[in-house]
């Protein structure tokens, strides 16, 4: 099992996990049920793959909040 951290906007790859890990220990249990949904999606594989947002859309939307708005109403 690994799991792929990709921007959810540009979809940058921003890094991976392939070591054994245990979701749990993660911290995805203190995230409510839509917000997992939203974040995490569970590959048939095993492979989990996790919504993030990298380090140039931050910056982005540090500068420029409509855009971040823009981007999730298209989501
Ligand atoms: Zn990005």
């Amino acid at each position: 099992m690994s799991i792929h951290y990709k921007c959810r906007h540009c979809g940058t790859s921003v890094g991976q996990l392939t070591e054994h890990v245990d979701a749990d220990a993660l911290g995805f249990h203190h995230l409510d049920n839509e917000e997992r949904t939203d974040m995490v999606s569970y590959e048939a594989n095993g492979d989990i793959h996790v919504k993030v947002i990298c380090e140039d859309c931050h910056e982005a939307l540090t500068r420029n909040p409509e855009f971040y708005e823009l981007e999730s109403f298209i989501q």
